[in-house]
Protein backbone atom coordinates (compact mmCIF):
# COMPACT_ATOMS: atom_id res chain seq x y z
CA UNK A 1 0.00 0.00 0.00
CA UNK A 2 1.15 3.36 -0.97
CA UNK A 3 1.45 5.90 2.32
CA UNK A 4 3.62 8.39 0.84
CA UNK A 5 2.29 10.88 -1.61
CA UNK A 6 3.89 11.62 -4.43
CA UNK A 7 4.87 15.22 -5.52
CA UNK A 8 1.91 14.69 -8.25
CA UNK A 9 -0.62 13.98 -5.50
CA UNK A 10 0.64 16.94 -3.56
CA UNK A 11 0.32 18.95 -6.04
CA UNK A 12 -3.33 18.15 -6.93
CA UNK A 13 -4.35 17.67 -2.85
CA UNK A 14 -2.67 21.78 -2.56
CA UNK A 15 -3.87 23.04 -5.50
CA UNK A 16 -7.78 21.21 -4.61
CA UNK A 17 -7.75 22.79 -1.58
CA UNK A 18 -6.50 26.38 -2.74
CA UNK A 19 -9.14 26.17 -4.66
CA UNK A 20 -11.38 24.98 -2.49
CA UNK A 21 -10.49 27.80 -0.34
CA UNK A 22 -10.89 30.41 -2.48
CA UNK A 23 -13.89 29.52 -4.89
CA UNK A 24 -16.06 26.85 -3.08
CA UNK A 25 -16.26 27.62 0.67
CA UNK A 26 -17.34 31.72 0.55
CA UNK A 27 -20.71 30.76 -1.32
CA UNK A 28 -21.11 26.91 0.76
CA UNK A 29 -23.80 28.28 3.19
CA UNK A 30 -25.72 30.42 0.48
CA UNK A 31 -26.28 27.19 -1.50
CA UNK A 32 -27.11 25.31 1.17
CA UNK A 33 -29.69 28.28 2.50
CA UNK A 34 -31.24 28.57 -0.88
CA UNK A 35 -30.75 24.81 -2.29
CA UNK A 36 -28.65 26.57 -5.58
CA UNK A 37 -26.72 23.87 -7.71
CA UNK A 38 -23.72 24.83 -7.86
CA UNK A 39 -23.21 25.54 -11.55
CA UNK A 40 -20.25 28.24 -10.68
CA UNK A 41 -18.37 25.68 -8.84
CA UNK A 42 -18.66 22.77 -11.26
CA UNK A 43 -17.14 25.33 -14.15
CA UNK A 44 -14.01 25.78 -11.67
CA UNK A 45 -13.43 22.36 -11.29
CA UNK A 46 -13.71 21.73 -14.92
CA UNK A 47 -10.97 24.30 -15.69
CA UNK A 48 -8.51 22.74 -13.18
CA UNK A 49 -8.85 19.45 -14.54
CA UNK A 50 -10.98 17.75 -11.28
CA UNK A 51 -14.11 16.74 -13.45
CA UNK A 52 -11.81 14.38 -15.25
CA UNK A 53 -9.50 12.98 -12.78
CA UNK A 54 -10.05 9.26 -13.74
CA UNK A 55 -10.03 9.11 -17.25
CA UNK A 56 -7.49 9.43 -19.89
CA UNK A 57 -5.50 12.87 -21.40
CA UNK A 58 -6.76 11.64 -24.86
CA UNK A 59 -10.72 12.35 -23.94
CA UNK A 60 -9.99 15.49 -21.80
CA UNK A 61 -9.02 13.90 -18.26
CA UNK A 62 -6.17 14.04 -16.27
CA UNK A 63 -5.69 10.42 -15.19
CA UNK A 64 -4.40 11.44 -11.66
CA UNK A 65 -5.92 7.73 -10.38
CA UNK A 66 -7.90 7.28 -7.14
CA UNK A 67 -5.52 8.60 -4.90
CA UNK A 68 -5.56 11.90 -5.98
CA UNK A 69 -8.94 11.74 -6.53
CA UNK A 70 -9.91 11.28 -3.09
CA UNK A 71 -7.85 13.65 -1.91
CA UNK A 72 -9.52 16.34 -4.04
CA UNK A 73 -12.42 15.02 -3.37
CA UNK A 74 -11.53 15.29 1.02
CA UNK A 75 -10.53 19.19 0.25
CA UNK A 76 -14.06 19.93 -1.64
CA UNK A 77 -15.60 18.45 0.82
CA UNK A 78 -13.90 19.95 3.09
CA UNK A 79 -15.45 23.24 1.84
CA UNK A 80 -18.64 22.37 0.21
CA UNK A 81 -19.89 19.06 0.17
CA UNK A 82 -22.91 19.82 -2.08
CA UNK A 83 -20.18 20.51 -4.76
CA UNK A 84 -17.97 17.47 -3.66
CA UNK A 85 -20.64 15.15 -4.36
CA UNK A 86 -21.64 16.81 -8.04
CA UNK A 87 -18.38 16.32 -8.82
CA UNK A 88 -18.28 12.84 -7.24
CA UNK A 89 -20.83 11.68 -9.43
CA UNK A 90 -19.52 13.63 -13.20
CA UNK A 91 -16.21 11.46 -11.99
CA UNK A 92 -18.20 8.44 -11.44
CA UNK A 93 -19.55 9.00 -14.92
CA UNK A 94 -16.22 9.40 -16.82
CA UNK A 95 -14.87 6.41 -15.12
CA UNK A 96 -17.17 3.98 -16.57
CA UNK A 97 -17.21 5.34 -20.06
CA UNK A 98 -13.80 4.57 -20.27
CA UNK A 99 -14.01 1.19 -18.48
CA UNK A 100 -17.07 -0.15 -20.21
CA UNK A 101 -17.91 1.87 -23.18
CA UNK A 102 -16.75 2.13 -26.81
CA UNK A 103 -13.89 4.62 -28.10
CA UNK A 104 -16.62 6.35 -29.95
CA UNK A 105 -19.06 6.29 -26.83
CA UNK A 106 -15.69 7.44 -24.82
CA UNK A 107 -15.05 10.15 -27.21
CA UNK A 108 -18.41 11.83 -27.17
CA UNK A 109 -19.00 11.90 -23.71
CA UNK A 110 -16.18 12.05 -21.16
CA UNK A 111 -14.66 15.49 -22.97
CA UNK A 112 -18.32 17.25 -22.43
CA UNK A 113 -18.18 15.81 -18.84
CA UNK A 114 -14.77 16.92 -18.36
CA UNK A 115 -14.73 20.31 -19.77
CA UNK A 116 -17.99 21.19 -18.36
CA UNK A 117 -19.74 21.47 -21.44
CA UNK A 118 -21.88 19.03 -19.02
CA UNK A 119 -23.02 20.81 -15.79
CA UNK A 120 -22.53 17.48 -14.58
CA UNK A 121 -23.30 13.80 -15.35
CA UNK A 122 -25.70 11.27 -13.20
CA UNK A 123 -25.84 7.38 -12.40
CA UNK A 124 -29.47 5.97 -12.59
CA UNK A 125 -29.90 2.95 -10.66
CA UNK A 126 -32.21 3.32 -8.04
CA UNK A 127 -35.81 3.24 -8.43
CA UNK A 128 -38.88 3.36 -5.72
CA UNK A 129 -39.34 -0.34 -4.99
CA UNK A 130 -35.56 -0.58 -5.77
CA UNK A 131 -33.15 0.86 -3.40
CA UNK A 132 -30.66 -1.40 -1.50
CA UNK A 133 -32.08 -4.35 -3.18
CA UNK A 134 -30.87 -2.81 -6.63
CA UNK A 135 -30.98 -5.63 -9.11
CA UNK A 136 -34.89 -5.53 -8.73
CA UNK A 137 -35.14 -2.56 -10.57
CA UNK A 138 -38.15 -2.29 -12.73
CA UNK A 139 -37.19 0.10 -15.37
CA UNK A 140 -36.93 -1.62 -19.00
CA UNK A 141 -35.21 -1.69 -22.59
CA UNK A 142 -36.94 -3.55 -24.90
CA UNK A 143 -34.67 -4.38 -28.45
CA UNK A 144 -36.42 -2.52 -31.55
CA UNK A 145 -34.23 -2.89 -34.33
CA UNK A 146 -30.92 -1.02 -33.52
CA UNK A 147 -32.56 0.68 -30.95
CA UNK A 148 -33.38 0.18 -27.37
CA UNK A 149 -36.94 1.48 -26.10
CA UNK A 150 -36.52 2.47 -21.94
CA UNK A 151 -39.58 3.15 -20.02
CA UNK A 152 -39.81 3.15 -15.97
CA UNK A 153 -39.26 5.91 -13.22
CA UNK A 154 -35.56 6.05 -11.41
CA UNK A 155 -35.56 8.11 -8.25
CA UNK A 156 -32.76 10.03 -6.07
CA UNK A 157 -30.84 10.77 -9.20
CA UNK A 158 -28.15 13.42 -7.91
CA UNK A 159 -28.04 16.14 -10.60
CA UNK A 160 -30.77 14.47 -12.32
CA UNK A 161 -32.02 17.64 -13.97
CA UNK A 162 -29.02 19.38 -14.69
CA UNK A 163 -27.01 16.55 -16.39
CA UNK A 164 -25.73 16.37 -20.09
CA UNK A 165 -25.44 12.35 -19.85
CA UNK A 166 -27.27 9.69 -17.83
CA UNK A 167 -26.36 6.42 -17.11
CA UNK A 168 -29.62 4.35 -17.28
CA UNK A 169 -29.32 0.75 -15.37
CA UNK A 170 -32.50 -0.74 -16.89
CA UNK A 171 -33.82 -4.50 -17.58
CA UNK A 172 -33.10 -6.22 -21.25
CA UNK A 173 -34.32 -9.16 -19.97
CA UNK A 174 -37.09 -8.73 -17.46
CA UNK A 175 -37.17 -12.45 -16.51
CA UNK A 176 -33.79 -12.28 -14.98
CA UNK A 177 -31.81 -10.15 -11.74
CA UNK A 178 -29.11 -9.08 -11.96
CA UNK A 179 -27.74 -11.08 -14.99
CA UNK A 180 -30.71 -9.13 -17.19
CA UNK A 181 -29.60 -5.60 -16.51
CA UNK A 182 -27.75 -3.87 -19.33
CA UNK A 183 -26.48 -0.20 -18.85
CA UNK A 184 -27.15 2.72 -21.10
CA UNK A 185 -26.06 6.79 -21.73
CA UNK A 186 -29.18 8.24 -22.32
CA UNK A 187 -29.45 12.17 -22.83
CA UNK A 188 -31.88 14.14 -21.17
CA UNK A 189 -33.28 16.03 -25.02
CA UNK A 190 -34.11 12.52 -26.32
CA UNK A 191 -38.11 12.38 -26.49
CA UNK A 192 -39.84 10.39 -23.81
CA UNK A 193 -37.26 11.66 -20.74
CA UNK A 194 -38.41 14.01 -18.18
CA UNK A 195 -37.77 14.94 -14.60
CA UNK A 196 -39.89 15.25 -12.06
CA UNK A 197 -39.89 16.16 -8.23
CA UNK A 198 -36.73 17.66 -6.67
CA UNK A 199 -36.56 16.17 -3.81
CA UNK A 200 -36.25 18.46 -0.47
CA UNK A 201 -33.57 16.85 1.59
CA UNK A 202 -32.08 17.49 5.08
CA UNK A 203 -28.63 18.22 3.56
CA UNK A 204 -26.42 18.56 0.67
CA UNK A 205 -29.14 21.39 -0.45
CA UNK A 206 -27.16 22.42 -3.49
CA UNK A 207 -27.02 19.05 -4.67
CA UNK A 208 -29.93 17.99 -6.64
CA UNK A 209 -31.70 14.73 -6.44
CA UNK A 210 -34.54 14.71 -8.32
CA UNK A 211 -36.72 11.69 -9.64
CA UNK A 212 -36.46 10.89 -13.56
CA UNK A 213 -39.31 9.65 -15.90
CA UNK A 214 -38.23 7.51 -19.12
CA UNK A 215 -41.42 6.87 -21.06
CA UNK A 216 -40.31 5.06 -24.41
CA UNK A 217 -37.48 6.65 -24.35
CA UNK A 218 -35.67 5.64 -27.63
CA UNK A 219 -31.79 4.72 -27.32
CA UNK A 220 -29.42 4.03 -29.89
CA UNK A 221 -27.73 0.33 -29.71
CA UNK A 222 -24.50 2.34 -29.31
CA UNK A 223 -25.28 3.81 -26.48
CA UNK A 224 -25.33 0.85 -24.60
CA UNK A 225 -22.28 0.85 -22.24
CA UNK A 226 -20.75 -2.55 -22.54
CA UNK A 227 -22.09 -5.66 -23.46
CA UNK A 228 -26.21 -6.47 -23.51
CA UNK A 229 -26.52 -8.26 -19.59
CA UNK A 230 -23.22 -6.59 -17.91
CA UNK A 231 -25.29 -3.44 -16.66
CA UNK A 232 -25.42 -4.27 -13.30
CA UNK A 233 -21.68 -5.25 -13.28
CA UNK A 234 -21.08 -1.93 -14.69
CA UNK A 235 -22.91 0.00 -11.78
CA UNK A 236 -21.50 -2.36 -9.16
CA UNK A 237 -18.22 -1.33 -10.50
CA UNK A 238 -18.95 2.14 -10.56
CA UNK A 239 -20.08 2.01 -7.06
CA UNK A 240 -17.34 -0.19 -5.79
CA UNK A 241 -15.20 3.17 -6.77
CA UNK A 242 -17.82 5.83 -5.87
CA UNK A 243 -17.49 4.73 -2.71
CA UNK A 244 -13.83 5.62 -2.31
CA UNK A 245 -15.16 9.30 -3.20
CA UNK A 246 -17.83 9.07 -0.47
CA UNK A 247 -15.76 7.96 2.19
CA UNK A 248 -13.27 10.70 1.23
CA UNK A 249 -16.40 13.43 1.03
CA UNK A 250 -17.02 11.93 4.77
CA UNK A 251 -13.39 12.67 5.81
CA UNK A 252 -13.51 16.53 4.80
CA UNK A 253 -16.61 16.91 6.52
CA UNK A 254 -14.55 15.29 9.35
CA UNK A 255 -12.35 17.14 9.06
CA UNK A 256 -13.92 20.98 9.04
CA UNK A 257 -15.71 19.66 12.09
CA UNK A 258 -12.69 18.93 13.58
CA UNK A 259 -10.83 22.26 12.46
CA UNK A 260 -14.35 23.84 13.54
CA UNK A 261 -14.19 22.39 17.09
CA UNK A 262 -10.61 23.43 17.81
CA UNK A 263 -11.26 26.96 16.67
CA UNK A 264 -14.13 27.46 19.01
CA UNK A 265 -13.02 25.29 21.90
CA UNK A 266 -10.03 28.25 21.81
CA UNK A 267 -11.80 30.66 21.84
CA UNK A 268 -15.34 30.38 24.15
CA UNK A 269 -14.36 30.45 27.68
CA UNK A 270 -16.55 29.37 30.51
CA UNK A 271 -15.34 29.38 34.26
CA UNK A 272 -12.76 31.39 33.70
CA UNK A 273 -10.60 29.64 31.02
CA UNK A 274 -11.13 28.07 27.25
CA UNK A 275 -12.93 25.43 26.95
CA UNK A 276 -10.10 23.59 25.10
CA UNK A 277 -8.51 23.75 28.72
CA UNK A 278 -11.02 20.89 30.06
CA UNK A 279 -10.26 17.60 29.62
CA UNK A 280 -12.95 16.07 28.25
CA UNK A 281 -13.39 18.91 25.09
CA UNK A 282 -9.83 17.59 24.65
CA UNK A 283 -10.72 14.02 24.71
CA UNK A 284 -13.00 14.77 22.23
CA UNK A 285 -10.41 16.52 19.95
CA UNK A 286 -8.38 13.34 20.40
CA UNK A 287 -10.60 11.11 19.26
CA UNK A 288 -12.12 13.08 16.48
CA UNK A 289 -8.71 13.26 15.18
CA UNK A 290 -7.62 9.63 15.42
CA UNK A 291 -10.82 8.50 13.39
CA UNK A 292 -10.19 11.07 10.95
CA UNK A 293 -6.80 9.26 10.51
CA UNK A 294 -8.06 6.18 10.62
CA UNK A 295 -10.50 6.58 8.03
CA UNK A 296 -7.87 8.31 5.73
CA UNK A 297 -5.54 5.03 6.21
CA UNK A 298 -8.87 2.97 5.01
CA UNK A 299 -9.67 4.85 2.09
CA UNK A 300 -6.07 5.51 0.92
CA UNK A 301 -5.64 1.60 1.16
CA UNK A 302 -8.57 1.53 -0.84
CA UNK A 303 -7.62 4.24 -3.69
CA UNK A 304 -4.05 2.91 -3.28
CA UNK A 305 -5.34 -0.89 -4.43
CA UNK A 306 -7.81 0.10 -7.26
CA UNK A 307 -4.75 2.39 -8.76
CA UNK A 308 -2.97 -1.18 -8.77
CA UNK A 309 -5.66 -2.64 -10.48
CA UNK A 310 -6.26 -5.26 -8.26
CA UNK A 311 -10.04 -6.17 -6.73
CA UNK A 312 -10.66 -3.26 -3.98
CA UNK A 313 -14.74 -3.83 -3.69
CA UNK A 314 -14.67 -4.79 -0.08
CA UNK A 315 -12.28 -2.74 1.12
CA UNK A 316 -13.76 0.39 -0.52
CA UNK A 317 -16.67 -1.20 1.65
CA UNK A 318 -14.87 -1.31 4.55
CA UNK A 319 -13.70 2.52 3.92
CA UNK A 320 -16.48 3.69 3.19
CA UNK A 321 -18.34 2.43 6.24
CA UNK A 322 -15.76 3.57 8.53
CA UNK A 323 -15.32 7.30 7.40
CA UNK A 324 -19.38 7.51 6.83
CA UNK A 325 -19.87 6.88 10.40
CA UNK A 326 -16.93 8.56 12.02
CA UNK A 327 -17.55 11.78 10.15
CA UNK A 328 -21.28 11.11 11.68
CA UNK A 329 -19.96 10.80 14.94
CA UNK A 330 -17.72 13.93 14.66
CA UNK A 331 -20.38 16.09 13.01
CA UNK A 332 -22.40 15.17 16.76
CA UNK A 333 -19.35 16.05 18.86
CA UNK A 334 -19.02 19.64 16.60
CA UNK A 335 -22.09 20.68 17.53
CA UNK A 336 -21.74 19.49 21.70
CA UNK A 337 -18.32 21.37 21.65
CA UNK A 338 -20.34 24.30 20.30
CA UNK A 339 -23.12 23.79 22.56
CA UNK A 340 -25.82 25.53 21.83
CA UNK A 341 -24.32 27.98 19.28
CA UNK A 342 -23.82 25.21 17.44
CA UNK A 343 -27.57 24.46 17.14
CA UNK A 344 -27.94 27.33 15.00
CA UNK A 345 -26.68 28.54 11.58
CA UNK A 346 -24.14 30.94 12.93
CA UNK A 347 -21.48 28.44 13.12
CA UNK A 348 -21.24 25.76 9.94
CA UNK A 349 -21.18 22.94 11.90
CA UNK A 350 -24.95 22.33 11.93
CA UNK A 351 -24.75 22.48 8.20
CA UNK A 352 -21.98 19.69 8.34
CA UNK A 353 -23.85 17.22 10.14
CA UNK A 354 -26.93 17.91 8.00
CA UNK A 355 -24.78 16.93 5.24
CA UNK A 356 -22.75 13.82 6.15
CA UNK A 357 -25.70 12.78 7.45
CA UNK A 358 -26.43 11.06 3.83
CA UNK A 359 -22.83 9.13 3.94
CA UNK A 360 -23.94 6.12 5.30
CA UNK A 361 -27.04 5.97 3.37
CA UNK A 362 -26.53 6.34 -0.16
CA UNK A 363 -23.65 4.87 -2.77
CA UNK A 364 -25.07 1.57 -0.60
CA UNK A 365 -26.16 1.50 3.19
CA UNK A 366 -23.97 0.74 6.12
CA UNK A 367 -25.56 -2.52 6.16
CA UNK A 368 -25.62 -2.91 2.85
CA UNK A 369 -21.72 -2.39 3.25
CA UNK A 370 -21.61 -4.76 5.73
CA UNK A 371 -23.29 -7.25 3.29
CA UNK A 372 -20.41 -6.72 1.10
CA UNK A 373 -17.37 -7.03 3.47
CA UNK A 374 -19.14 -10.08 5.09
CA UNK A 375 -19.81 -12.22 2.21
CA UNK A 376 -16.53 -11.77 1.14
CA UNK A 377 -15.17 -12.62 4.22
CA UNK A 378 -17.34 -15.95 4.28
CA UNK A 379 -17.05 -16.68 0.80
C1 LIG B 1 -29.22 12.49 -1.35
C2 LIG B 1 -29.28 11.18 -2.09
C3 LIG B 1 -28.67 11.08 -3.35
C4 LIG B 1 -28.75 9.88 -4.05
N1 LIG B 1 -28.19 9.81 -5.30
C5 LIG B 1 -28.40 8.69 -6.07
C6 LIG B 1 -27.98 8.66 -7.43
O1 LIG B 1 -27.38 9.61 -7.95
N2 LIG B 1 -28.27 7.56 -8.17
C7 LIG B 1 -28.92 6.48 -7.64
O2 LIG B 1 -29.15 5.52 -8.37
N3 LIG B 1 -29.34 6.48 -6.34
C8 LIG B 1 -29.10 7.56 -5.55
N4 LIG B 1 -29.52 7.59 -4.24
C9 LIG B 1 -30.24 6.43 -3.70
C10 LIG B 1 -29.46 5.69 -2.64
O3 LIG B 1 -28.41 4.98 -3.24
C11 LIG B 1 -30.46 4.81 -1.86
O4 LIG B 1 -31.19 5.70 -1.04
C12 LIG B 1 -29.78 3.74 -1.04
O5 LIG B 1 -29.21 2.77 -1.89
C13 LIG B 1 -30.75 3.06 -0.08
O6 LIG B 1 -31.93 2.67 -0.72
P1 LIG B 1 -33.34 3.10 -0.10
O7 LIG B 1 -33.29 4.54 0.21
O8 LIG B 1 -34.41 2.61 -1.00
O9 LIG B 1 -33.42 2.32 1.28
P2 LIG B 1 -33.87 0.80 1.52
O10 LIG B 1 -33.15 -0.11 0.61
O11 LIG B 1 -35.35 0.74 1.54
O12 LIG B 1 -33.32 0.55 2.99
C14 LIG B 1 -33.96 1.05 4.16
C15 LIG B 1 -33.18 0.51 5.37
O13 LIG B 1 -33.20 -0.94 5.37
C16 LIG B 1 -31.88 -1.45 5.38
N5 LIG B 1 -31.79 -2.67 4.59
C17 LIG B 1 -32.21 -2.88 3.32
N6 LIG B 1 -31.90 -4.12 2.93
C18 LIG B 1 -31.22 -4.69 3.96
C19 LIG B 1 -30.62 -5.98 4.17
N7 LIG B 1 -30.60 -6.91 3.22
N8 LIG B 1 -30.05 -6.22 5.37
C20 LIG B 1 -30.03 -5.26 6.34
N9 LIG B 1 -30.59 -4.05 6.20
C21 LIG B 1 -31.18 -3.77 5.03
C22 LIG B 1 -31.04 -0.34 4.77
O14 LIG B 1 -29.67 -0.47 5.10
C23 LIG B 1 -31.71 0.90 5.34
O15 LIG B 1 -31.23 1.10 6.64
C24 LIG B 1 -29.42 8.76 -3.49
C25 LIG B 1 -30.01 8.88 -2.21
C26 LIG B 1 -29.96 10.07 -1.53
C27 LIG B 1 -30.63 10.15 -0.18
Amino acid sequence: MQIELTEEQRLIRDSARQIAEAQLQPNAKRLDQESLFPLENMKVLADNGFLGMLVPETFGGIDAGAIAYSLAMTEMARCCAATSVTMAVTNMLGDAISTFGSRALAERYIPRLTSGEYAAGAFALSEPGAGSDAASLKTTAIKKGDRYVLSGTKCWITSGDRAGVVLVMAKTDPKEKSRGISAFLVEPSWKGFSVGAREKKMGLRGSSTVTLNLDEVEVPEENRLGDEGIGFKVAMRALDGGRIGIGSQAMGIHQACLEASIAYAGDRRQFGQALSEFQAIQWKLADMATTLDASRLLVMRAASMKDAGVPFAKEASMAKVFASEKANQAALEAIQIHGGYGYTDEFPVERYLRDVRVSTIYEGTSEVQRIVIARQLLS
